[in-house]
């Protein structure tokens, strides 16, 4: 493909992930995985389909408002809409990119089959963050998470791979986290431990997902606690330190989980 082509390509594909809905969306070419050498090589796109030669990472924003009231049915709903909306976004584009005579599929935005699972092996076989770190949306927090401009950690994620080569978007160079270390403060089950010298906390994946289990079980899943306490993010200048009274997150806690009828 020319340079032309290449391009031509490129916006057709933001234009189509905009009309689905998609925030933000990033270019990743797979070599960057071998060049930044920082996961298992098992986890390469490259090595689980060898053929591939860009990885698509799209990303819906989280309401501030809703997730503010974690842990909540309304954060629940929002949750569930979300990746609702990843998995068919993703899954058109890459009918698209087919469309157009590229090979292309999506690896869906959490693939685990429970919760129970996760307390067992708390991974995926592909990292949505490390692609969106490599499609030039953003750094890794102390939290683990992907840290966006535009919306903070507050973001969720899928990757489409295609054999389709596009210009890669260039990465984030200076890190957005500011070490605050709110997101360890605030954990309900402190499963960050900082490190000093290092930018990412240690972290107990199990403890976190015990604690989904939990909140599974009582209709209010996921936690989010770490991400919506972050001060990173221009929808954090919109809505300010707080978009929600503590009666409010009081009141939307009290409705609709197994948590709200027990209490
Ligand atoms: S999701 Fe909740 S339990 Fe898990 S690390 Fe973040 S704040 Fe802690
Ligand atoms: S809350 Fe602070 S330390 Fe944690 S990810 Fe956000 S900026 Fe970094």
């Amino acid at each position: 493909m020319d340079a032309a082509t290449k391009s031509d390509l490129k916006k057709k594909i933001k234009r189509e992930a905009i009309k689905l809905g998609m925030n933000l969306i990033g270019f990743a070419n797979v070599e960057r995985w071998s060049e930044f050498d920082e996961i298992n090589p098992a986890y390469y796109p490259q090595t689980i389909w060898p053929w591939s030669k860009t990885v698509i990472v799209l990303a819906v924003q989280i309401y501030l408002p809703m997730i503010e009231t974690t842990p909540s049915v309304v954060y629940s709903e929002l949750y569930n809409t979300t990746n609702r909306m990843l998995d068919e976004s993703a899954y058109r584009l890459a009918n698209f990119l087919n469309r157009h005579g590229f090979r292309a599929h999506f690896f869906p935005r959490d693939c685990y089959g429970d919760i129970s699972v996760l307390v067992k092996k708390p991974e995926a076989a592909f990292s949505h963050v490390i692609a969106g770190k490599y499609a030039g949306l953003g750094t890794i927090g102390m939290n683990h998470t992907l840290l966006t401009k535009e919306y903070g950690p507050r973001i969720r994620l899928v990757s489409v791979i295609t054999d389709a080569e596009i210009t890669p978007d260039p990465m984030v160079k200076k890190n957005l986290c500011i070490q605050c270390g709110l997101c360890a403060k605030n954990c309900p089950m402190q499963a960050f431990t900082p490190k000093s010298g290092k930018e990412i906390a240690e972290m107990d994946q199990f403890k976190c997902a015990a604690y989904h289990q939990k909140l599974k079980n009582e209709f209010r899943y996921p936690c989010g606690v770490c991400t919506a306490v972050c001060p990173i993010g221009d929808d954090r200048k919109v809505y300010g330190r707080c978009s929600v009274s503590p009666d409010g997150i009081k009141h939307c806690q009290s409705f609709g989980s197994k948590n709200a009828v027990e209490d």
